[in-house]
């Protein structure tokens, strides 16, 4: 059977099911959130993709935030056919790397060393152990609804697929371990206080998204990422932000640059690899000299640095910074607030937006934090998503996914899309 040939994504899913878990590689991709199955993608172009029945959907899900520049950008897809006649993989450093890591260090200037890894889960997965490492303590701070990858000790209380299928914790994660995760409620400091006080020279991490954006999306109230810092820093604890949605997409230097905090560590992903497998993680060099083969925290890659990511990501980067992609994004996102909101008025909807990511949460709100994001009625958002899929548009399965503009959404697909989330509302009010 020729399966790139086959042009009915119920026969493929039909067809993975038999082989793959679930039918898929990633879970959120199921559609369990929203109820009926997934379609396969033939190819993408813009804000644009091409189901392998030939349907054109608006994507706002942009492979789940790396596709910042719209999918298949010219500059990025050449980067990489120049970077492949090289050779794609050296297992000896290569010149791109260099490259990158000096991009990162600049744009991002709380990262003084940085080293490269193949995905967000492998950044965070580091993050951690390196912060252990690091300190000689065990325990670690994550937040209820914030989702680092798929990592053992992470996988408490975590956003995403975790949050959609309804697991907050996953099978198979040792009992053992997940005691040494203490998990608090978001943009609540006094809690935070009091886990310091209760495991005092215990908490070798707090590790966060600045801005959470697995449960939906929400902001951090004034004052609680700098109360963070204060407290690690008063602790002796390492602050790790994760930011492997949002570095280099709310800002050329993430939610750290917006809001000013600088954290110790800093886990990196999605856009920094152009559509490839790509995460980085760095910060404070006194703390990433304790790598090996300097240091005694062990932490390795076959593929890491692989020149055509890096040329990749290299190129996104680039592009960005040419077109000032930032300002751009905001002007899109301002543009989109504007006429959402306009067909949300007085319906009991929260949409909240933080440059090109957002979130309609189907509820009066406000969102402050998970337990507010799952009062949500969870039925009705499906029911618009399936309408704005029919016409066209696709959001994400879920409600407790952010939403991603590109540079590639124009005003005349934002008014398109304005239609249709009008008439899915209207429809399901
Ligand atoms: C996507 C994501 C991850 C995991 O990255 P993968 O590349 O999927 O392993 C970690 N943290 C955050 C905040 C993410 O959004």
């Amino acid at each position: 059977m020729d399966y790139a040939m086959m042009k009915n994504s119920r026969e493929l899913f039909e067809a993975a099911k038999k082989r793959i878990p679930g039918g898929v590689n990633s879970p959120v991709r199921a559609f369990r959130g929203v109820g009926g199955e997934p379609f396969f993608v033939k190819s993408a172009k813009g804000c644009r993709l091409t189901t392998v029945e030939g349907r054109e959907l608006i994507d706002f899900v942009g492979t789940w935030g790396p596709a910042i520049l719209g999918h298949a950008a010219e500059p990025v897809i050449e980067a990489v056919r120049e970077a492949a006649k090289g050779g794609l993989s050296f297992g000896t450093p290569n010149p791109f790397e260099v490259e990158m890591a000096e991009t990162i260090c600049r744009m991002v200037p709380s990262v003084e060393k940085v080293r490269m890894v193949n995905s967000g889960t492998e950044a965070t997965m580091s993050c951690i152990r390196l912060a252990r490492g690091f300190t000689g303590r065990n325990k670690i701070i994550k937040f209820e609804g914030c989702y680092h990858g798929h990592v053992d000790s992470l996988l408490v209380k975590a956003g995403s697929g975790a949050l959609t299928h309804g697991h907050p914790d996953s099978a198979g994660v040792p009992e053992e371990l997940a005691k040494l995760t203490v998990t608090l409620p978001f943009n609540d400091l006094p809690a935070v206080e009091a886990a310091f006080a209760a495991n005092s020279g215990e908490i070798a991490a707090i590790i966060l998204e600045p801005v959470p954006a697995n449960a939906g999306l929400y902001l951090p109230l004034p004052g609680f990422l700098q109360g963070l810092r204060d407290l690690c820093t008063r602790e002796g604890t390492v602050l790790i932000f994760d930011e492997v949605m949002t570095v280099f997409r709310l800002a050329r230097g993430g939610a750290q640059e917006i809001f000013k905090i600088t954290p110790d560590l800093t886990a990196m992903g999605k856009v920094i690899g152009g559509g490839l497998p790509v995460g980085a993680f760095g910060g404070r060099a006194e703390i990433m000299d304790r790598l090996s083969p300097d240091g005694p925290v062990y932490q390795a890659g076959t593929l890491s640095g692989n020149p055509l990511a890096m040329a990749a990501g290299l190129a996104q980067l680039r592009e960005l910074e040419r077109i000032d992609g930032w300002a751009h994004l905001e002007k899109t996102g301002a543009t989109f607030e504007a006429a959402t909101r306009a067909a949300c008025a007085n319906r009991p909807l929260t949409f909240q937006r933080i440059g090109s990511m957002f979130c309609l949460y189907f509820q009066e709100g406000p969102v402050r934090h998970l337990a507010e994001a799952m009062s949500s009625d969870r039925a009705r958002f499906a029911k618009f998503f399936h309408g704005c899929l029919e016409d066209g548009v696709y959001f994400a399965p879920s409600q407790f996914e952010a939403g991603f503009l590109s540079t590639a959404h124009t005003p005349a697909d934002l008014e398109t899309v304005a239609a249709v989330v009008e008439k899915n509302l209207a429809r399901v009010f």
